[in-house]
């Protein structure tokens, strides 16, 4: 990690102190927040030879990228970058720009370049071969270091203010001038790792709509789950449908694993940001079949073996034995009923269970567990072709403080890269045509 003590800095930037504070002079670009979004656009600016000051308010830089993918950090997907748009939502389109300008196979040449290669799992994740998401921090930190970010560790940012030519950026311990910011604050999930929403207060402060804040990529938590004692059991591409009311929002299909208090894997994660406290969701246990043609086909099994317990016909379907036996219980069917004994109505119920087991969702995961932040700084303020504030002139955006939530897989970090990028060399073409504009005008 990299830090400053007071001193070094003050002996670094020359601060004069004002009342309590110290003005510093004046850098050219300033970022709030040194996640991967924040360290990425601060080394490129710096690498351009821009005044770069990184400002972070935790002692130590990237806690959240450390935790990322388990430890491990899948840090892209695989795959044309054209497939990426459909994976944050709505809110695809925004990004392609960002996405384009910077694409996954550039973010892998990228570390490459800096001698850490990729290894893409079968499912199309890309990680860092050594698989630690430590390696891509000291990596980041490493090349900001290289090119000369000022990065302040341990002092949050309280306030900015817009000035005509600059920002007045406020910390615990310092005013500082800079004449671009960027805000790469984060969203409001896992607050432990530093990223508490201060970007949606320091942006609102400058005029910015903040849409709608909840948690996504989190856990749901089923109201009077049944099926907690089977924790652990997971099911590969299960079919499911999520209804509010009497309308069936949509149908997914996704790996589902379920937890003591209710459902989670990336098929519930991914949707997360979809589903609201009472929406009904409908489990299929009958892999990719129809309900009618099922209801159909198991009728005709049942009849024609009549002495056969139903449970034995049950486990031909490929159903973990311990959910046939859960699922007979919870249809008050005992255990060793026969198909002949099988009423009409109790195999009604079986076939509902099995194509399309009810359960009510009491709340989506908090933000203690919600892996990213649904919601943000509004993208119609925002110029996704720069990464420009359309209200505040020089004031960028960077990550996951923007209204966009990718699904898991990869896409968050890609976004917060390219975001990152993007800002970057917005800011760096801003300033060349500035110091363009200015010779042009001295000659
Ligand atoms: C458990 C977990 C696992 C994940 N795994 C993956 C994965 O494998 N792949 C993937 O693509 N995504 C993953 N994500 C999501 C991904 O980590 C985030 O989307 C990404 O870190 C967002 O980057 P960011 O730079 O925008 O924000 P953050 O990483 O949140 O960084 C924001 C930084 O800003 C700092 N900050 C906040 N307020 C202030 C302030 N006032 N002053 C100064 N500094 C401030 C914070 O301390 C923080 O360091 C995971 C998330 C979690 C929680």
């Amino acid at each position: 990690m990299i830090g400053w003590s007071m001193d070094a800095v003050l002996q670094e930037e020359c601060g004069i102190l004002i009342g309590e504070h110290f003005l510093y002079m004046q850098f050219d670009v300033t970022v709030i927040g040194a996640g991967p979004a924040g360290l990425f656009c601060a080394l490129h600016a710096a690498a351009s030879g821009r005044r770069v000051l990184l400002l972070e308010k935790m002692d130590a830089p990237g806690a959240k990228l450390l935790l990322s993918g388990l430890g491990q950090c899948n840090i892209t997907h695989d795959g044309g970058i054209e497939n990426f748009f459909s994976h944050y939502g709505d809110h695809g389109m925004f990004l392609k720009p960002a996405l384009c300008n910077f694409p996954n196979r550039h973010l892998i040449q990228f570390f490459k370049k800096h001698g850490l290669c990729m290894v893409t799992d079968e499912n199309g994740k890309v990680f860092l071969k050594t698989r630690r998401s430590a390696d891509v921090l000291a990596l980041l930190l490493l090349i900001c270091n290289d090119c000369g970010v000022s990065l302040h560790t341990g002092e949050p940012v309280t306030g900015v203010v817009s000035t005509n030519k600059s920002f007045e950026i406020t910390t615990g311990r310092a005013v500082y001038r800079s004449t671009y910011l960027v805000i790469a604050t984060g969203g409001t999930s896992y607050p432990a790792t530093g990223s508490t929403g201060d970007g949606y207060r320091l942006a609102a402060g400058m005029g910015h709509a903040i849409t709608e804040i909840a948690p996504a990529l989190t856990p749901l938590s089923i109201t009077e789950f049944p099926f907690a004692d089977l924790c652990g059991m997971s099911f590969s591409a299960m079919q499911f449908s999520v209804w509010r009311g009497e309308s069936k929002m949509f149908e997914k299909t996704g790996d589902i694993v379920f937890t003591h208090q209710g459902l989670s894997g990336p098929g519930i994660l991914d949707c997360s940001r979809s589903i609201r406290s009472g929406d009904i969701i409908r489990l299929s246990f009958i892999g990719s079949e129809r309900r009618n043609e099922f209801a159909k086909k198991f009728a005709e099994r049942i009849h024609s073996h009549g002495s056969r317990q139903v449970k034995s016909v049950l486990f031909s379907y490929n159903i973990p034995q311990r959910l046939v036996r859960k699922i007979l219980d919870l249809a008050n069917i005992p255990s060793d009923c026969t198909c002949a004994h099988l009423s009409a109505s109790l195999r009604s119920r079986l076939i509902l269970y099995l194509s399309g087991f009810p359960l009510t969702v009491g709340a989506p995961g908090d933000f203690s567990v919600a892996m990213v932040t649904r919601g943000g700084v509004s993208l119609d303020e925002v110029n996704p072709k720069t990464m420009e504030s359309r209200i505040v002139k020089n004031l960028f955006f960077a990550g996951e403080v923007l209204d966009v939530d990718g699904d898991t897989g990869g896409y968050n970090l890609q976004a917060a890269f390219s975001t990152g990028m993007l800002a970057a060399r917005s800011i760096i073409k801003k300033n060349h045509d500035r110091d363009a504009m200015n010779t042009s005008s001295c000659t």
